[in-house]
């Protein structure tokens, strides 16, 4: 398990081998963390913005690697 920081929201999450961003995070300890929320409000925010569906927008993940 790791402890990090949302890059948004500031809150601490303790995160596990679940989580799609633990690897990532593991790897690369600076690396950004966005919580399940504020992932949901960017993906939401980004289907408003650019019309696409939640299934066309992979993951949030890929902006931060
Ligand atoms: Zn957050």
């Amino acid at each position: 398990m790791l402890e990090t920081n949302c890059t948004f929201c500031k809150k601490e999450f303790t995160i596990g081998p679940s989580d799609s961003q633990y690897y990532r995070i593991r790897r690369k300890p600076d690396s950004r963390y966005v919580c399940k929320k504020c992932n949901q409000s960017m993906q939401q925010e980004a289907q408003n913005s650019t019309g696409l569906k939640p299934e066309d927008i992979d993951k949030y993940d890929a902006f931060f690697r």
